[in-house]
């Protein structure tokens, strides 16, 4: 059969139920584009009351051409009907979806947005039936034309950008439930930071004990740690922008105890900003107000940037400041020399092992000096490959690291104060 004969028998065939222009005109929904299915309805649908008015054998349901003057035929049609596949939705409902998906975005601030929807279930079957008895050539599913629909409607009103790719908010319209939802699309934010004080863990940390919910260890405050590097560049950004949460992403971190003398990069991830045009030169002087934590400029990123400060391997330079248990013996002081350039065995460090794989790693130290500042106290700076334990290298961790500091010297490690120096740029 020709395409000109299949497409009359199928336009014919689905004339046969009440119809609207809508779900007539989706069945040649991919034929032409710079029009409606609404409006490739009214095309068919009048061609067809041509047919009919010619006085052409045709079975029809008389409701579809309700309205029309016919000049030949006497029909009496006393009224339209429900469109027997979207129950008139097109019709009807679209405009009060249109209006609540305005209204669930009054309080969000976007620019792009994207709508995903789900019919009911007859809307489905409707759909469905349809294509058994006349194919799925050059039909667009019922399900995009209601987003599309609905997109336009809001773009109308809203001024707003539809965009598939990466909207700010996504608007999912769940038509089984009568529900709609809306995804808010996270805002990322890279700076680096230094820490200056110890005492402070880069990222919240909940208490253990109660699980955040507030208990005599944390005090009632759920956490173990008052603050951290996440909650101080966190809270401002996360208030100003009223998002829902924050999450920190850091490229590395470092000890609880130590500090961080170099900007170390991360990404701050706002969850559910209700606000998107915030000002970063702002929130960055508040930030600094800080003394344990300085920023280092703001500046907007994408999930991607994520990605790569997480893989990125950075050698890094340390200040060590080392007491130990008894003088330093001069004779061995030389020793630490035969560290620089060398490889060291270390197993997973004890204080790590419940929550990392007991796995033998094999780092370099890059350069290594020292300078003695007492009797039995050294300050030792090491520049060492990403993902070599110091203070392991230092104090031997039982063994476990080989060779170490307390092994060269032999004398055992009593306190190490220290601090990140150089974060050095992988190249
Ligand atoms: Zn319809
Ligand atoms: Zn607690």
């Amino acid at each position: 059969m020709n395409f000109l004969s299949q497409f009359f028998k199928i336009f014919k065939n689905l004339l046969k139920t009440p119809i609207c222009d809508n779900c007539l005109g989706r069945n040649c929904g991919n034929l032409l584009s710079g029009m409606t299915n609404k409006q490739r309805g009214e095309i068919i649908r009048k061609y067809f009351a041509f047919v009919i008015d010619s006085e052409e054998e045709m079975d029809f349901d008389k409701s579809n051409f309700y309205g029309f003057k016919f000049r030949n035929i006497k029909l009496k049609i006393n009224d339209s009907k429900k469109c027997s596949v979207c129950d008139d939705f097109f019709k009807k409902n679209i405009n009060k979806i249109i209006d609540s998906s305005v209204k669930k975005l009054k309080n969000i601030e976007f620019s792009t947005f994207l709508v995903g929807s789900i019919p009911t279930n007859e809307m489905k079957l409707n759909e469905e039936k349809l294509w058994e008895n006349f194919g799925v050539n050059n039909v667009e599913l019922i399900k995009a034309e209601i987003n599309r629909e609905v997109g336009k409607g809001i773009e109308n009103i809203t001024n707003k950008e539809f965009d598939s790719k990466n909207p700010d908010v996504i608007l999912l319209i769940n038509l089984k439930r009568n529900e709609i939802q809306t995804q808010i699309k996270s805002i990322f934010i890279k700076s680096g930071y230094k820490k200056l004080v110890r005492g402070i863990p880069q990222t919240r940390w909940i208490c253990l004990e109660c699980n955040g919910k507030g208990c005599l260890r944390c005090k009632g405050v759920g956490k173990m740690y008052k603050t951290s590097v996440h909650e101080i560049i966190g809270k401002p950004i996360c208030k100003y922008s009223n998002g829902k949460d924050h999450v920190f992403h850091g490229s590395g971190r470092e000890d609880i105890d130590a500090r961080c003398l170099d900007y170390r990069p991360f990404v701050i991830e706002i969850l559910k900003p209700l606000k998107r045009n915030i000002d970063l030169k702002k929130l960055e002087k508040q930030i600094n107000k800080s003394s344990k934590v300085k920023v280092n400029g703001l500046k907007f990123t994408d999930k991607d940037y994520v990605r790569k400060i997480k893989q990125a391997t950075n050698d890094k330079t340390y200040s060590a400041d080392v007491i130990f248990t008894n003088n330093i013996n001069n004779k061995f002081l030389p020793f630490i020399k035969k560290l620089n350039k060398s490889i060291i065995n270390q197993k997973t460090p004890t204080r790590v092992k419940h929550r990392r794989a007991d796995l033998l790693r094999k780092r370099g130290v890059k350069s290594i000096s020292y300078k003695i500042l007492g009797k039995n106290k050294l300050r030792i700076k090491i520049k060492g490959q990403a993902g070599l334990y110091i203070k392991e290298l230092i104090n031997g961790d039982n063994g476990r690291t080989k060779p170490s500091i307390q092994e060269l010297l032999n004398n055992n490690v009593e306190k190490i104060i220290l601090d990140v120096i150089k974060i050095h740029k992988v190249k």
